[in-house]
Order: C-alpha cells, then structure tokens, then sequence
C-alpha cells in the first residue's frame, strides 16, 4: 500500500490505489478524483460503477475495421454513404475517433498498434490478414496510411507500401503537418484534417526525400 495512505479507510485508500494505476494519474489526483466521488450523491456513483461494469462487454471491436464498435460491425462500416473504396489505415481505435472529428468520409482499417522489431510486434500481430482480405475484394481503391510519425509508424508505413506495391491501388500517405514524433490524439481536427486532405501519394513523397 502507498505509504501516505495510512491511516485513510480501507475502501477509500483500496480506490486511491486503483486510481493511481491508470496512466497520467499520479497518486494527488487520484486522491482527488476518490474524494470527489465519496462527495457524489450514492446514485451518482453507482451509475459510474455501472458503466465500468459493462464497459469490457458493451464496447468490442469491429470485426471488419477493427475500430470500437458495440456490435459485429462498427456504425461507419455499416454506414452505405461512406466513400468504402478510401481506406485510412491507423495504428488505436482512438485514432478513429480523432479522425472523425474532421470532415473525412472514407472508412479505417485499425491495426492495433505499430511494427516494433525491438517489442516483438511484427506483421502477425498486428491486424494484416484482415487488411489482406479487404483489399483482395478488390473494392478498395486508395489506401492512406495515418500511421504516427514515430520511427515505428514511418517504419509501419514503408511496409504497407510495399507490401501492396504491385496492387492497382493509390498508396498514399497524410502529409507532414502531423509533428515529428506525433500521435494523432495529441492533434486537433483542423490539424488532422488537413495532413488527410493534403495527403501525398507515397511515390511522389519518397522521389522528394
Ligand atoms: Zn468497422
């Protein structure tokens, strides 16, 4: 148990400890938020643990794009007015979220996470195969990598790239006002919009280099 929480109710200081697992809540506010939560109506409270509860079961992935969805297939690979044949390709399913809040309306593909030699991630443990199979129903016209602009995701984005080469399919990748280093939850939707409208055919951007 963390130190300063001696003397603190078992429950209270057991909920400040869970807290302070969470990435970016250090052991302050994970104090606050359980002080604020015991100052909540019981109700409140309650309906929050609900939500928690159900959260695993409730929220799944899309068995097409692999973005969060609370059924088989996500609301945007079932919605018929999206633009199915433009594929952006992204590393979470919270970059999906980022990404819609632009203005694009093509569909995703969500790799779940970025090639990394050094961590063991290589192509088989990312969500290649199901890419594969989208792109051999030959619906696919434009694939446009969002990878981030970390050494992994441009390393990410080089394997797509050749490894869909010798298809008959536009290769293209979001332009460089994504920071070097980026994730694309840390940009705002102009930003993002942009770096997807100003995007770069991977041929012409590696001719430039
Ligand atoms: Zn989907």
């Amino acid at each position: 148990m963390i130190h300063h929480l001696s003397g603190m109710p078992e429950p209270l200081a057991r909920l400040v400890e869970q807290l302070s697992a969470f990435q970016g809540i250090g052991p302050k506010t994970a104090m606050r938020l359980a002080l604020n939560m015991l100052e909540q109506s019981e109700n409140d409270v309650k309906s929050l643990a609900g939500s928690l509860e159900h959260l695993h079961e409730q929220v799944q992935f899309c068995d097409t794009c692999g973005g969060f969805s609370t059924a088989n297939h996500c609301s945007i690979c079932d919605n018929m007015k999206r633009q199915h044949h433009i594929v952006c390709v992204v590393e979470q399913p919270v970059d999906v979220l980022m990404l819609e809040r632009g203005h694009f309306q093509g569909s995703y593909h969500v790799l779940h996470g970025r090639l990394s030699p050094v961590d063991g991630v290589g192509p088989e443990q990312l969500r290649f195969n199901s890419l594969d199979t989208r792109i051999a129903d030959g619906k696919i016209s434009e694939l446009i990598m969002a990878t981030s602009a970390t050494v992994d995701g441009e390393a990410t984005a080089h394997f797509i790239s050749r490894r869909y080469a010798h298809l008959d399919m536009q290769i293209s990748r979001i332009a460089r006002g994504v920071p070097e280093g980026g994730e694309l939850e840390y940009l705002d939707e102009y930003t993002l919009s942009r770096a997807l409208e100003q995007r770069v055919l991977w041929e012409q951007e590696r001719s430039a280099l």
